[in-house]
């Protein structure tokens, strides 16, 4: 092991200001006493008192001119412990004294690099050297709070909504090499958008995992932070190639105005992320915030304390809609659809709740509580006889969870149903969003026997090539082209006659979403469509109903 090495304050300890001047007095009086056995020999009483002053006034000096350099270290090494910031000193006397004042610059420099550094890991994100969370607040509030500065501002607060699920797929310095391209992107966009929203100085910031932010003082006006907000998303948003794919983080903007929305940091950030929060709704992806913004929050909060109790206490189940077969007319299939039955009795159709539920991240157990209802109910009519193929929906959200397919396998051999009388209906965007994790996700479920479907097929950007490669059963036309058949938009049966080459091409069975007319049933039968769902065969029903339809029609087929 090194010896350790010793500074040199530690060998070599100068003497105090007050030792060495009574050295230097102790060796005057010693000379003047010297001075005066002599004197008293052969001078006079006069002379003697005279020598004996100016000895004592030489000796005096000396020790006063040897103490200066220790004083000003001394002076120094205080405003060390004072001030933050002090010039070294700088001694030409040579010696210990020199030697001290040196060790004291040196350890100061030692002191502010140090300084400098748990500076810099507490207040800049260390894998894009932009402001982290707390250098962005204490930036802004610096600068608010500041006399005489600004108080006007925009904070914005941008959201990627995509960048989770890209990073846990992805080997950690990989992640960290495309947040740092993101990074960059997004510090360009700024700086080009907030020299168009104003005159003011600007920030950009790392906020956490997922979120960058930004802050423009002194904007022109409140529509040009909206348009700083769009620029900068838009920037973000635009695809960037990743691994052979083109890649895009689904960010969204949320913003608030000092001093009208906050005075604070905190508060703006917290004010601009609710405002995000709403943004996904917005054509732009950018919302600034409004007063109603809290007023709906307030709502939303409501229902989610709802919602879990509702779910505590067994509120949802799974209504069931008829798909018929157009081959042999009769119903096959159905699909499951959630309905909440408030303890008014009210119910409620999952658009109201299946976003909430999503947000709130709810969405877990309530999406378990309708697969278990629907395995069960498939289970028991299988044993009545009556196997039916039962369509459960999956959100997007599930679909990201990697525990997705096992829960499912679970839930299939706790009913006892069999794997052929289950089917899943995964959005086209959502099965669109990663075709190589889709492909990972769906394969346990298909070696299991579990149908899948490609839901709302048409609204989303397939990719044919990732199309072909993925191993669903079933397209479900989105309802928007049977409506628009029902228009008589000409276009229409041009895209469904499309859909259903593509479907013939790669195996696929297609089924036609809401049918109401029997012409539209004609049309889509016609041209090989295997099912049709729609209000024409009935609306989603409670089990009991749904059992009973499925009798009738056993009944009529008998007859
Ligand atoms: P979806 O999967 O596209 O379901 C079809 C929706 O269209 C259902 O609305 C159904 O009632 C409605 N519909 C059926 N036939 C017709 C018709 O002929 N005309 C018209 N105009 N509409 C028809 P619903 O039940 O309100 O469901 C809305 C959406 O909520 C579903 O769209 C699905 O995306 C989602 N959803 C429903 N249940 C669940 C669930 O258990 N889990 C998840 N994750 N999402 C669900
Ligand atoms: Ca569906
Ligand atoms: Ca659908």
């Amino acid at each position: 092991m090194p010896a350790p090495t010793r500074s040199p304050i530690q060998h070599r300890r100068p003497l105090g200001l007050a030792a060495r001047a009574t050295l230097f007095i102790g060796a005057a009086m010693l000379a003047s006493a010297a001075i005066a056995a002599v004197a008293m020999a052969t001078l006079s009483w006069a002379v003697l008192t005279l020598g004996l002053a100016a000895t004592i006034a030489l000796a005096c000096a000396m020790a006063w001119r040897s103490a200066l350099p220790l004083q000003a270290v001394v002076a120094y090494a205080r405003k060390l412990v004072r001030e933050k910031h002090v010039l070294p000193l700088k001694l030409r006397t040579g010696g210990a004294t020199e030697e001290l004042a040196e060790a004291l610059n040196t350890l100061n420099a030692r002191l502010e690099a140090s300084t400098r550094r748990a500076r810099e890991i507490a207040f800049i994100d260390q894998t894009t050297q932009l402001p982290n969370h707390h250098g962005f607040q204490h930036e802004i509030d610096a600068r608010l709070m500041a006399p005489g500065s600004t108080r006007v501002a925009l904070v914005a607060v941008f959201e990627l909504r995509r960048w989770a699920q890209l990073a846990q797929s992805q080997e950690p310095s990989l992640a960290q090499r495309l947040l740092r391209t993101l990074a960059e992107r997004f510090a360009d966009a700024v700086r080009a958008a907030a020299s168009e929203a104003g005159e003011g100085a600007f920030l950009a910031a790392r906020l956490g995992a997922d979120e960058f932010a930004a802050c423009v003082f002194a904007p022109a006006s409140p529509a040009h932070g909206k348009r700083f907000l769009e620029r900068v998303v838009a920037a973000l948003n635009q695809p960037l190639e990743w691994r052979g794919h083109l890649w895009s983080p689904a960010a969204r903007a949320g913003g608030a105005f000092a001093p009208h929305h906050g005075g604070d940091s905190e508060t703006l950030i917290r004010r601009a992320r609710l405002a995000g929060g709403a943004a996904e709704l917005a054509p732009t992806r950018a919302r600034l915030f409004t007063a109603a913004l809290d007023r709906e929050t307030a709502a939303k909060l409501s229902l989610e304390r709802e919602l879990r109790s509702g779910i505590e206490r067994g509120e949802f189940r799974a209504y069931f809609q008829p798909k018929l077969n157009y081959h042999s007319g009769k119903i096959e299939a159905c699909e499951a659809l959630a309905r909440w039955t408030r303890p008014d009795q009210t119910i409620v159709g999952p658009g109201r709740f299946i976003p909430a539920a999503e947000e709130s991240g709810l969405i877990g157990p309530l999406a378990d509580a309708i697969l278990r209802d629907a395995c069960w109910k498939a289970a028991a009519w299988a044993r009545a006889g009556r196997p039916i193929k039962v369509a459960v929906n999956v959100s997007a959200l599930q679909f990201r969870n990697e525990d997705f397919a096992q829960g499912v396998l679970r839930t299939v051999s706790g009913a006892g149903l069999s794997p052929h009388c289950l089917e899943l209906e995964i959005t086209e965007s959502a099965i669109m969003e990663d075709p190589e994790r889709t492909a990972r996700a769906i394969a346990p479920l298909r070696a299991a026997g579990i149908g899948l479907a490609i839901d709302d097929f048409g609204c989303g950007h397939s990719s044919l090539s990732a199309l072909s490669k993925l191993p669903f059963d079933v397209i479900k036309i989105d309802q928007q082209f049977i409506r628009a058949l029902r228009r008589g938009d000409g276009h229409a049966g041009a895209i469904i006659d499309m859909i259903l080459a593509l479907a013939r091409t790669l195996g696929m069975e297609v089924v036609a979403e809401g049918v109401e007319e029997t012409a539209e049933a004609d049309f889509m039968a016609a041209r090989g469509c295997q099912w049709g769902q729609g209000f024409l065969y009935g609306a989603a029903v409670p089990a009991r109903e749904f059992e009973a339809l499925l009798h009738r029609q056993g009944i009529n087929a008998a007859a």
